[in-house]
């Protein structure tokens, strides 16, 4: 079930990324609508950040095309903003917190172009939706797995970007961090950004999001959560992985019959 979308905000065709001439990600086709709050859910080497990193350009793709505002990437970048898997980055790239929220300024910048006040105000008003203010001056190695991810976060903001592209941006994050993330995502949405996010936990999916895209290295489903979050398409997702399947069917329960906190 791929949903058609009008004026897609992101349209990916015929997308295909090999590894070594193995393929990562098949004949992706789908498009996002602008607004939307994205769950890129599938199971590990899916292709999920394969997925994100091709659609930043910063790995190739082998065929397809992909278009942002329905332009190509290049005329666009400043646009979009990409929080990389927390894996993938070097933490002992000597920075301090606001050296790296500071970067999400210099898109703007011609390059060696001097920050503004401006700019490192915006980088402080970024800092603080994140609640991470007050480690300003820390060195990034010296903080928290989920404080490392918010100072992440906040450089994607310090770009005010109108799409943003998170690669797991919940995984390993303790539950203060995970809220804090959450508010920020909300509020981004709210002013009306569109949001793509490749996430785990099927069970905080079906809260969190509002269009969903099932992927095994192939897309299985594109389109509104209640018409993609199904036990079929998961199924079909997750290859009939049990105890994927037992969380699946008691989330899908509590969706169905959801039970009023007071
Ligand atoms: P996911 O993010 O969904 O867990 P990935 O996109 O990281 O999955 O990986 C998809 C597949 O591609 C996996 O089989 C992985 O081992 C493989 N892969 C990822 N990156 C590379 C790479 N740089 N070189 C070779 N194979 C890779
Ligand atoms: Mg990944």
């Amino acid at each position: 079930m791929i949903k058609k979308v009008e004026n897609p905000i992101l349209e990916v065709r015929d997308l295909t990324v090999t590894y070594d001439s193995k393929p990562a990600l098949c004949d992706a086709n789908f498009g996002i609508p602008q607004g939307s709050m994205v769950g890129l859910v599938g199971p590990n080497g899916a292709g999920k950040s394969t997925l994100l990193k091709a659609l930043m350009e910063l790995i190739p793709k082998s065929s397809g095309n992909v278009k942002f505002f329905n332009e190509n990437l290049e005329s666009v970048r400043k646009k979009i903003a990409y929080v990389p898997q927390k894996e993938s980055v070097d933490w002992d790239f000597p920075a301090t917190v606001f050296d790296i929220v500071e970067m999400g300024r210099y898109g703007s910048k011609s390059l060696f172009k001097r920050l503004t006040k401006n700019d490192k105000e915006i980088a402080r008003e970024a800092l603080t939706k994140v609640k991470m203010l007050d480690f300003a001056d820390r060195h990034i190695s010296e903080l928290s797995g989920g404080q490392q991810q918010r100072v992440f976060i906040a450089r994607a903001l310090a770009q005010k970007a109108d799409v943003y592209l998170m690669d797991e941006p919940f995984a390993g994050v303790d539950v203060a961090s995970e809220k804090t993330i959450v508010n920020v995502l909300v509020q981004l949405q709210n002013e009306g950004k569109t949001i793509f996010v490749v996430h785990h936990n099927l069970q905080s999916a079906a809260e969190y999001f509002d269009w969903m895209i099932l992927i095994n290295k192939n897309i299985v489903a594109s389109g509104p959560i209640k018409d993609v979050f199904t036990p079929e398409l998961l199924q079909k997702t997750y290859d009939g992985n049990l105890t994927t399947l037992e969380q699946i069917g008691q989330t899908i329960q509590k969706q169905q019959f959801p039970i009023r906190e007071s």
